[in-house]
């Protein structure tokens, strides 16, 4: 398969599409990147790497970052975790509220963002130090080093991100969060506000596309079950309330955050991270959804 090939004609293709969308700008931090990046790494197993574009430049993967924290809380802590977060997609805006107050603060599934928070808070309750844990576990499944949060974006976030604010304390208010909301939004602003490049991100998600290989660091160990579990999740509800337009279009399971970073695997076969900084309506990147779809028709290759 010619995929240097197919990602450059992919980058020609999407230029129609590239006026579409806006930043996230509810993130003052994040309204400040250039809308007009577009980065693509494919890493296929036993192959290579490839990519086009601005593959090698950092941006903040904000709610990509909901897959590595799941994969530790649920190594943490094992089967218990679905106490506390369902596997259901959930059909809201991923910043919800009302959706929380009906189900009594159990949040839908660990990728919105009531369940990531929920995710931090069990983090912090098991590891000593969360926020080096988390950068040491996805440097050790990437073979990366020197990864960093931004932490300009960590304190927009914590500077403005009421409702965010608003969920954790509603989470509170259920007994869904145990330690300090304050600390547990630090946490979550951190995790999202970690930086990678496309090709970084390719290398980490090589790890769910082989979902086969075990890890073992300090007190985190992550079983291929686990991974499976995860990988699952990322199809029913990797994309907000877009899950089922990707998995329509795309058909493959992935995440995306509001940084324009989406990543996705071919499992068995290869993982894929796209950037491009302006979001449709739901929150997805535009061009990044567009050039996955385009991937997988060019590649025909599916998963269904
Ligand atoms: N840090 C962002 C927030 O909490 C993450 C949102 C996202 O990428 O979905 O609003």
């Amino acid at each position: 398969m010619d995929y240097q090939g197919i990602i450059e004609d992919i980058i020609k293709e999407i230029q129609p599409f590239t006026s579409h969308g806006k930043v996230a700008d509810y993130i003052p931090e994040m309204a400040k990147v250039d809308p007009s990046k577009f980065g693509i790494t494919i890493d296929v197993i036993d192959e290579g790497i490839y990519s086009a574009g601005d593959a090698r430049e950092k941006f903040s993967i904000q709610s990509v970052s909901k897959v590595f924290s799941l994969t530790i809380a649920h190594s943490l802590v094992g089967e218990s975790i679905w106490e506390r977060v369902k596997v259901e997609p959930s059909g809201s805006p991923f910043n919800s509220l009302v959706q929380l107050e009906y189900e009594n603060g159990i949040p839908r599934n660990p990728f919105i963002n009531a369940g990531a928070i929920v995710i931090a808070d069990i983090m912090l309750s098991n590891l000593p130090d969360s926020k080096a844990s988390f950068i040491e576990f996805v440097e050790q499944i990437s073979g990366i080093s020197g990864l960093a949060y931004n932490e300009n974006v960590a304190k927009s976030e914590m500077d403005s991100g009421f409702r965010n604010i608003a969920l954790a304390y509603f989470l509170k208010s259920y007994g869904n969060l145990d330690n300090d909301v304050m600390e547990v939004l630090d946490l979550y602003f951190h995790m999202c506000a970690l930086e990678m490049t496309c090709e970084e991100l390719a290398k980490a998600f090589l790890f769910y596309a082989k979902h086969g290989s075990s890890i073992k660091f300090d007190t985190i160990k992550v079983t291929p079950s686990q991974v499976k579990r995860t990988n699952a999740l990322m199809q029913t509800c990797g994309f907000y309330d877009e899950s089922g337009e990707f998995t329509f279009t795309v058909g493959l399971p992935g995440k995306s955050g509001v940084g324009g970073g989406v990543a996705a695997i071919y499992p068995q076969r290869y993982s894929v991270a796209v950037w491009g900084p302006k979001l449709n309506k739901k929150g997805n990147s535009v061009l990044g959804m567009k050039a996955l779809e385009l991937l997988t028709s060019k590649s025909e290759m599916s998963i269904f």
